[in-house]
């Protein structure tokens, strides 16, 4: 606790890393927020499934933003960035080390950072995203990838791809398909591989039957009752065979998986994690170890053995781990509780530019709402608002 403030480090400035230390800031003055990711832009990946199939739709300044500028407003001293990964929570030492972009492979020139607190908002990436098994698609930031121009690369990959499949028809897998049948240029033949009768698993049986039928509309195969076995890329062609549980095979320019999530936890303590890999949890998001709660550290988002791995859900974990931080440092006892169970489910699943399907709690979303709501812009208007903590 030097210079009489408290030092809270953040591992990940994501949505829920961000979340998490805006709400902190406003809420303990006396608080020194240490942000740490490798890349000093904010993603809203949230929108890939557009931005990547159109690229004209939106711009990149919708959907990458820098982190630094949104801190301006905190007393000088109470805020720090770091561009690294982290690569060991040392709790002998109380320290953090972060291991910078230049420093790639340079054991000596890692640094350390001192903590009172920390918050690990580490989150998740998929398959996809790291280009196993499928066509690397930047669904997550990658640590020391330079986003935009991976995601260059995968607008000109897609662009010029006429045979597409895509397996696992969960909502990243529909709404792909559905801005892949818009998508500008030729018009492109697209296979969804469904491992159920249905698309959407967990939503409502009218949402589901909506978005096959929207998708059937736009002429997009479905394929259903089937798992993706295997897909094998050409090395010298760069064309995919998919392999089917049937043991059919399909032919196709791209393969993207949509499924499958990978914990961020190769720095993570063994035993803060589930058998899955996420961190275990107790109500106030203080991590548990051994069954016994830390005081000193939280975690928020994907990172956590919470299981809807949602952006709505993200906010509300920020607030009240930060008011249960807050809480901690003036020794007032924790005060506020999370359940995932109490956040509404909701899925909002847009199926090409102008309409869509989806449900809040039980009352489901006609097409024109889910255009108000997410279709007209993938949620990028809401963007600068999770990049400042001004989501409740
Ligand atoms: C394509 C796509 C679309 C989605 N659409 C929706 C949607 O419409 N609605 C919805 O509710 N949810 C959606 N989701 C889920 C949503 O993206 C996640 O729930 C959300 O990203 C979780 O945020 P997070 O901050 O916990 O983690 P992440 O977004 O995964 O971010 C983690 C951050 O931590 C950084 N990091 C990782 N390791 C380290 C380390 N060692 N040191 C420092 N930093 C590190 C990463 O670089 C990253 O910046 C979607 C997911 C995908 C993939």
């Amino acid at each position: 606790m030097s210079s009489g403030r408290v030092s809270v480090i953040v591992i990940g400035a994501s949505h829920a890393g961000l979340a998490f230390s805006h709400k902190l800031l406003r809420l303990v003055p006396n608080a020194s927020v240490t942000l740490i990711n490798p890349s000093s832009a904010y993603y809203f990946n949230i929108a890939a499934p557009r931005f990547l199939a159109k690229p004209e739709s939106l711009p990149p300044s919708k959907y990458l933003f820098t982190i630094r500028d949104t801190f301006d407003e905190y007393p000088n001293g109470s805020f720090a960035f770091v561009a690294g990964l982290v690569t060991k929570i040392d709790y002998s030492t109380k320290t953090v080390l972060v291991r910078s972009e230049k420093n790639v492979g340079d054991e000596s020139s890692v640094s350390s950072v001192a903590f009172d607190y920390v918050v690990i908002a580490s989150g998740s990436t998929t398959p996809a995203t790291l280009g196993q098994g499928s066509l690397k698609l930047p669904f997550k930031a990658t640590a020391f990838e330079d986003t935009q121009r991976a995601i260059y690369e995968a607008q000109e990959k897609l662009r010029a791809a006429s045979r597409v499949v895509i397996g696992g028809a969960g909502p990243l897998g529909v709404e792909l398909a559905g801005e892949l049948a818009e998508a500008p240029g030729p018009k492109k033949v697209i296979t969804l591989i469904s491992k159920t009768d249905s698309l959407l698993e967990g939503a409502t049986e009218t949402v589901q039957r909506t978005a096959g039928l929207l998708l059937q509309r736009k002429d997009v195969d479905i394929v259903r009752n089937v798992t993706v076995d295997r897909a094998d890329q050409n090395p010298v062609t760069g064309n995919w065979t998919i392999v089917l549980s049937t043991g059919q095979t399909i032919a196709a320019d791209e393969y993207i998986s949509t499924t499958g999530v990978i914990p961020n936890n190769e720095f993570i303590p063994k035993s803060f994690l589930d058998r899955d890999g996420w961190v275990n949890v107790d109500q106030y998001l203080r991590v548990v170890e051994n069954e016994t709660s830390r005081d000193d550290t939280y975690a928020v988002g994907d990172i956590t053995c919470h299981p809807y791995r949602l952006l709505s859900r993200v906010s509300l974990q920020g607030a009240i781990a930060a008011a249960n931080v807050s809480a901690s440092i003036s020794r007032k006892g924790y005060l506020t509780t999370y359940s995932s169970e109490s956040q509404k489910k909701m899925m909002v699943v847009p199926v090409g530019q102008s309409t869509g399907t989806g449900h809040l709690g039980g009352w489901t979303l006609w097409g024109c709402l889910v255009w108000f709501f997410k279709g007209k812009d993938f949620l990028t208007y809401e963007a600068p608002k999770f990049l400042r903590g001004k989501i409740q």
